[in-house]
């Protein structure tokens, strides 16, 4: 944490326990500001930060005790919401904390609110490399300085050479402050003209004063009455008071510590004013408002304004001026790379009037449709992307691998149960495409539980009816050495598959083994293999793989199953995943593969009871589990994983295992279950759970994925709160596999209910799909998704939940791919480049 940040909080903290005496300091809290605020800034604390906690403690002394509540209040609120990790004592709600009461207040009070208003934003610091620094005006003063502009030589250039021009070509921005905006990396006009706006705010109402309503965000435009700098505190602050009348009434407005505002605000000027209306002693005022002056075209007031992500040292207004400079000049030039067919068919704006709006809008409905249009763009260019890939495997050749129906009815026959529906059809689906004389590409989608491996076997066993080899690959060796099991059990009976010609290969196979299994493969002796991604650092080389199957492919990077595809020649693919990907995300990461959906629970299943417990109620958790135990049941206790630290985690369940077996559970066999844990010692701890010798497992997140216990009974999980709710809903379905009513509890470290409400809803439904849209909404897909695969998370304007538009970039792309798949045709050849540079720079390549 940094060390400025952590001397603050530890003040604050005093303070608030101290109850507002200002007295946590010796002479008063404000004497902190000017060694703390030189360590801030050579600690690189956010400037907008700094200047926050400055303008909210520099008054501190002159408060009431009220105020200086509500201060402090505000400025925990302020840090929490940047660093969540900081804690501060309760704040006892006895005071009255209303911030419209402000009669209570004095006046430095309800100024001070202000100035956090006003100096939320990094007030403008910017070194304007054109104005010496003997001037003693601020450099970015209105006006003084040069107005951005592009350099008129680059205009004639080609439009992409202007893009790829330094920030330098605009007048104003030297190096310097061409340096600062490398930190938002901006270094071309293209990216500044690509910086867009993080949210917008409506000044285009324009009011009267007269018909002014306290709260509201509005323009007006009048003349400047009267305007007086006084200097306040200790010279420390300066207050620009101003009186503004448009003919209809007149009103006061404030700034702070901007003094210069004073030198451009002459009495008589005409200034256009935006923000928010408020009200001080019972009469309406704007603090800090944006301003303009009249004459100028306004950018920065009276217009939907756009907000840009901003750094220390860029001021926003400043920013908002260069980039419409460099919009002004280079959006118009910007050429369209999709074709008009599609533009108009898709009735999209055309690109560079979409890049005007979306930085400059004229109104609300031109600004959605420049951000429908941008992201349309992204959408298209992904499924493009994809379908292109898919294509490129169509048109390899495999030879196609044929049953008889009569082997299908024994293989059936041969299971203890019969097949749900949904694994029904997805069987069909993949013996029509192993029969096909092309490569299957097929995601095999079903909750947790829903009989995926089965599937799996049964694909297995019509390759090896072929002559074929198959290789199956699981995340983990434990899932992996489940998975060998069960097709140990299914595959000699149901295929005819003897057991000496089914193989398992872990990282941690003795190497003999591997060595024999490795020429097992080569001669064609062993028929399938299972393993994690060790069957893909080994130097195996396969007699003839027929079949490649991934499971729990979220698991894995789109690398390892394009290496796994490579063992073999154009084998067949099956890809499996439980974690339940909504539709609108699978047609876009998994577009380039078919689709079977197992959406039915085998018969029999109770569905599992869920409850969300509080901390304090852990004993009546631990009770309970040890009904389930005497009853002799199971039970899985996760234990929180620590964000980033394996070392952390491990120590966290190892620390959690021991107390558990002693003092919580000391006459059952608790196990133990962790990442740093030898593969060996991992197999070693689940074969006994398996085998009922272990009452209890604690376990981290290792054991999230695939494992099958029909006698665990019970999901107990610590630290709830810090999964999300796709991955809960995994633990959740380790239990109630068997025939017993089973249950999961789930106990946040937090008492804080806003922090655990989330987790409702998985005591509402056991609906994987359902939980993993919510997740989706809640987390965003970076997170959802794994790192692996953010790259898809890293879209500027498009959704990646937006089903609509995914829908309707992949109709158009299907359209437009039918007619020319390669992007040969000349108006497309702009498109072509566009890809490129889409998929090269950003997603790499996706298979
Ligand atoms: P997952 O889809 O999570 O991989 P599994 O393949 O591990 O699920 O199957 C879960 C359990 O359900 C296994 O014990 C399996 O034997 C059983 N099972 C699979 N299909 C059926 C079915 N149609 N009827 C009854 N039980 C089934
Ligand atoms: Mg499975």
């Amino acid at each position: 944490m940094n060390p400025a940040l952590e001397k603050l909080a530890k003040y604050l903290r005093l303070e608030i326990e101290r109850g507002f005496d200002n007295r946590a300091i010796v002479g008063g809290l404000h004497r902190m500001l000017d060694p703390w605020e030189a360590e801030a800034r050579d600690t690189d604390l956010p400037e907008s930060l700094i200047d926050v906690v400055i303008s909210r403690l520099r008054d501190y002394p002159q408060l009431s005790e009220n105020s200086r509540k509500e201060a402090l209040v505000g400025l925990v609120r302020r840090l929490q919401s940047e660093f969540p990790d900081l804690t501060f004592p309760p704040i006892s709600k006895e005071l009255p904390l209303d911030p419209t009461d402000q009669t209570t207040q004095t006046e430095t009070a309800a100024q001070l609110q202000s100035t956090v208003v006003a100096t939320d934003e990094p007030q403008p610091t910017l070194e304007a490399d054109t104005i010496a620094p003997a001037v003693s005006k601020p450099e970015y003063q209105e006006d003084e300085q040069p107005q951005p502009k592009v350099a008129d030589t680059i205009e004639t250039k080609e439009p992409s050479a202007a893009l790829s021009a330094p920030l330098t070509t605009i007048a104003g921005i030297g190096p310097k402050s061409a340096k600062t905006l490398r930190k938002l990396d901006l270094e071309t006009l293209g990216d500044l003209l690509w910086h867009l706006p993080r949210r917008y705010d409506d000044y285009s109402q324009l009011k009267t004063i007269n018909r002014l309503w306290y709260g509201e965000e509005v323009t007006i435009i009048g003349t400047v009455d009267e305007i007086n700098l006084r200097v306040v505190r200790d010279g420390r602050m300066k207050l620009i008071e101003a009186t503004v009348s448009d003919g209809t009434g007149s009103m006061r407005v404030t700034w702070f510590n901007q003094p210069w505002i004073a030198d451009r605000l002459k009495p008589g000027r005409p200034v256009v004013l935006s923000g928010k209306v408020d009200q001080y002693l019972g009469r309406l005022t704007m603090n800090s408002p944006e301003w303009e002056l009249l004459e100028r075209k306004q950018l920065h007031t009276n217009r939907i304004v756009p907000v840009y992500p901003l750094t220390a040292g860029v001021s926003s207004k400043w920013l908002r001026r260069v980039i419409h400079s460099v919009v002004n000049r280079l959006a118009p030039q910007v050429l369209d790379p999709l074709p008009i067919s599609i533009r108009e068919s898709a009735q999209l704006m055309v690109l560079s009037q979409a890049l005007q709006q979306i930085h400059f809008p004229d109104n609300w409905d031109l600004l959605h449709a420049a951000q429908h249009r941008l992201a349309f763009d992204e959408m298209f260019m992904l499924q493009l992307g994809v379908l292109r890939q898919k294509r490129e495997w169509e048109q390899l050749s495999s030879s196609p691998l044929l049953v008889e129906d009569s082997w299908i009815e024994s293989f059936k026959n041969s299971l203890p149960y019969t097949l749900t529906q949904s694994q029904e059809t997805a069987l069909q689906d993949i013996r029509t495409d192993l029969a096909s004389p092309k490569p299957m590409n097929r995601l095999l989608q079903g909750d947790v539980g829903s009989g995926k491996t089965v599937i799996a076997a049964a694909a297995i066993g019509i390759t090896a009816r072929n002559g074929a080899q198959s290789a199956i690959m699981a995340p983990t060796s434990i899932l992996a050495e489940q998975h060998h099991l069960t097709l140990l059990e299914i595959l000699p009976a149901s295929a005819g598959i003897p057991k000496e010609r089914i193989g398992l290969l872990l990282g941690a196979t003795p190497e003999k083994e591997k060595q024999s299994i490795r020429e097992g493969l080569s001669d064609g002796s062993l028929q399938v293999v299972v393993g994690t991604h060790a069957l893909l650092e080994e130097p195996v080389a396969f007699a003839r793989l027929g079949l490649a199957i991934i499971d729990e492919q979220h698991r894995f990077g789109v690398e390892q199953r394009a290496t796994l595809r490579e063992k073999g020649d154009n084998p067949n693919l099956l890809v499996m995943t439980a974690t339940p990907i909504p539709r609108s995300l699978a047609l876009t990461i998994y577009g380039d593969l078919d689709l079977s959906v197992i959406d039915e629970m085998p018969p029999g299943r109770i569905p599992i009871k869920t409850q969300v417990m509080r901390p304090k109620e852990r004993t009546r958790a631990h009770q309970f589990l040890i009904t389930q135990i005497e009853g002799d049941k199971q039970a899985f206790i996760i234990y929180p994983l620590v964000e980033g630290s394996e070392k952390i985690q491990t120590k966290a369940a190892v620390d959690e295992h021991q107390k558990l077996q002693e003092e919580v559970f000391p006459n059952f066999d608790v196990g133990l279950l962790h990442g740093r844990m030898r593969p060996e010692e991992k197999e070693k701890t689940m074969s006994k759970f398996r085998a009922g010798e272990l009452d209890a497992l604690v376990s981290t997140s290792v054991v999230e994925v695939g494992v099958d216990i029909p006698n665990a009974t019970v999901m107990l999980i610590e630290g709830a709160n810090r999964f999300g709710l796709a991955q809960l809903h995994q633990f959740r379905g380790r239990v109630g596999r068997g025939h017993h009513p089973s249950y999961c509890l789930l106990i946040p470290d937090t008492e804080d209910d806003a922090d655990n409400e989330r987790l409702n809803a998985m005591e509402a439904t056991n609906d994987g799909f359902k939980l993993a849209e919510l997740d989706l909404e809640q987390r965003g897909p970076g997170d959802f998704l794994g790192t692996r695969q953010s790259g898809f998370a890293e879209l500027r304007t498009a959704q990646i939940t937006d089903l609509q538009l995914i829908e309707k970039a992949r109709k158009h792309a299907k359209a437009l791919f039918a007619s020319d798949p390669n992007l040969i045709q000349p108006e497309h050849k702009l498109l072509a480049q566009e890809m490129d540079r889409f998929w090269t720079s950003e997603k790499g390549e996706m298979s």
